[in-house]
């Protein structure tokens, strides 16, 4: 028989998704209780049958040959190239996204990735060798980079696209299988990006699963060889417990509230510009916009006037009309973003529509740091300003409070700077600009404490991606050197293993030679007596020493 929900018109496909994000009382009632189970257990088989097809996929080892990792990457450019328009169409249903936001901060950073990608990653996943002790001196020692396995990655919803593939790109590279769980709440990208995957990418290496909080709960009952989370820490630390039973290790990509120190020695006119372009870029909902002003007394007017230039400048008189300025995703997080005005003064916007999910670029003075919108992460186009007396008071009241993403500051001093670098933490620091610490991909990108764990972009993302395996390639041969670390032990024993094992060897340019060179010394030596033996190797070890000091 056939379910009530399976029997649902296109009409209540509305209906039907707010119920599955209702209250288990409201979803009874929508579906009655039988079906809920049905949909429940019809959920359960989807995801082991999801993920027990990655791990198909992965155990058949297709992914372990280079060339076909390269293909797969090359496919995801030809994903973005042949389908910019439709991925510009999807962001500007989602969030009112701009052609030139969507190249800027959506498709470029992801092409910027894959060409970085297909350069380095004959050089990354190669072995990288590393210095060995004198016991292992003929060994061959190294880092194998190696895939970690079936790896879910669950994106959030305001850059949907370089969110969900950018960790994509990652652990393609490192040569894993992937489940990619995209937002539900920017529908109109996860529905293209769960139509455009299977399209261009293995079929069978990459799944992709839409759904809320349901279907995510649901995944994350099954194991995983690694999960790479992006969005709040109230759900993040579910993600961790839920990895947790499997032991599974997780990189969580999470928010905070990211400071912005204004020295008094700023040329502000461009302190403003730059803030206020990282502040309401997207409408304020990225993770590492500014999220508060930490300003000297002396430039507090000043600072305000000028940033009320800037937005009238960047979106004119009237935002609303400007199609370079995005919406809110939608009216859960609108009432959330007006809910934090309350007990701060606005000092300029302040201006907003429900129907359109609008909130204006809105200044906020006279804040306590006790107040609602001092308490959480604003993700939107909210900013308060403070004031401070000093440099010193600013790195306090940072230091107060949880570690943010990003931190940035705003001074003509480098010695102030490299001060505020030095007495604070964060994922992140940016001096004298916003945002841009983002798009070094020779950068780690991540959180630290309360803003996450783990990092990605470039070559972290492959070592994220890769589990680091030691290896040691020992002959069988040249026993009587191993003899020292065999029963029975004498404290002249111990001071030989001692000297082996703490001494650590790099041969830099000289190390072939010397590594033959020495290879026929202690084929001479094993003819040897045991004296004889004890002489040399001292003699040997004195000449390693030197060697080594050069
Ligand atoms: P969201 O609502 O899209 O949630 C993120 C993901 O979590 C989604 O895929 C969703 O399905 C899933 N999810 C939600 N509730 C869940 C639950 N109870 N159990 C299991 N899964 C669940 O995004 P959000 O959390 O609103 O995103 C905004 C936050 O993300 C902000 O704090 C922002 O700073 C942060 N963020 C961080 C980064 C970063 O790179 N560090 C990037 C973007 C956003």
């Amino acid at each position: 028989m056939r379910s009530k929900m399976l029997l649902l018109s296109e009409d209540t496909r509305e209906q039907q998704k707010k119920a599955v994000q209702q209250q288990p009382q409201e979803k009874e009632a929508f579906y009655g209780q039988s079906n809920i189970e049905t949909f429940k257990m019809k959920n359960m088989d989807q995801m082991k049958n999801t993920v027990g097809k990655a791990r198909a996929a992965f155990n058949s080892r297709k992914a372990c040959s280079l060339e076909f990792r390269k293909q797969q990457l090359q496919a995801l450019r030809r994903l973005l190239t042949e389908n910019e328009d439709r991925i510009a169409d999807a962001l500007h249903k989602d969030l009112n996204k701009n052609k030139l936001d969507t190249q800027v901060f959506e498709i470029m950073g992801l092409e910027g990735e894959i060409a970085l990608l297909l350069e380095k990653l004959t050089e990354w996943a190669a072995p990288r060798p590393v210095e060995r002790n004198l016991l292992t001196l003929m060994d061959e020692v190294y880092i194998q980079p190696e895939p970690l396995g079936v790896v879910l990655i669950i994106g959030a919803w305001n850059y949907p696209f370089l969110i969900s593939l950018q960790p994509l790109l990652g652990a393609i590279a490192a040569g894993n299988a992937v489940v990619l769980k995209p937002s539900e709440v920017s529908e109109n990208s996860a529905a293209l990006i769960k139509e455009l995957i299977p399209k261009y990418l293995d079929k069978d290496l990459y799944q992709v699963v839409c759904g809320g909080v349901a279907e995510t709960t649901e995944l994350l009952k099954e194991k995983f060889d690694h999960i790479m989370y992006t969005g709040n820490s109230t759900v993040g630390k579910i993600v961790m417990e839920a990895a947790a039973k499997h032991l599974t290790p997780v990189t969580l990509e999470l928010g905070g509230k990211s400071p912005c120190y204004i020295d008094k020695n700023v040329d502000i006119d461009t302190v403003c510009r730059r803030i206020a372009w990282g502040k309401f870029t997207n409408c304020g909902q990225t993770c590492i916009a500014p999220d508060y002003i930490l300003c000297d007394k002396s430039i507090h007017e000043k600072v305000i006037e000028r940033l009320k230039e800037t937005i009238k400048e960047f979106y004119g008189e009237d935002p609303k009309k400007s199609p370079d300025y995005c919406r809110i995703i939608n009216t859960h997080h609108f009432k959330r973003i007006l809910s934090l005005l309350e007990g701060s003064k606005v000092t300029y916007g302040g201006q907003y529509d429900e129907a359109s999910c609008y909130i204006a670029p809105t200044i906020l003075t006279d804040v306590s740091p006790t107040s609602k919108v001092m308490k959480e992460e604003i993700f939107g186009p909210l900013l308060p300003i403070l004031t401070v007396n000093n440099v010193d008071e600013a790195i306090q009241f940072i230091n107060q409070r949880d570690k943010p993403l990003a931190l940035y500051a705003f001074c003509h001093d480098k010695k102030v700077l490299k001060k505020i670098v030095a007495e604070t933490s964060s994922g992140g620091v940016t001096a004298n600009d916003t945002m841009i610490h983002f798009t070094i991909s020779t950068l780690p990108f991540g959180g630290v404490g309360n803003s996450g764990m783990g990092a990605y972009h470039g070559k972290f993302s492959f070592d994220t991606f890769s589990h680091h395996r030691a290896c040691l390639i020992k002959s069988l041969k040249m026993e009587t050197v191993n003899k020292v670390r065999y029963p029975p032990g004498s404290p002249e024993k111990v001071k030989w293993i001692k000297r082996l094992i703490t001494k650590q060897v790099n041969f830099g340019k000289l190390g072939l030679v010397f590594i033959g060179l020495l290879g026929a010394l202690l084929a001479v030596l094993m003819k040897n007596g045991r004296m004889q033996l004890r002489r040399n190797m001292f003699l040997l070890i004195c000449a390693v020493q030197n060697l080594s000091r050069k």
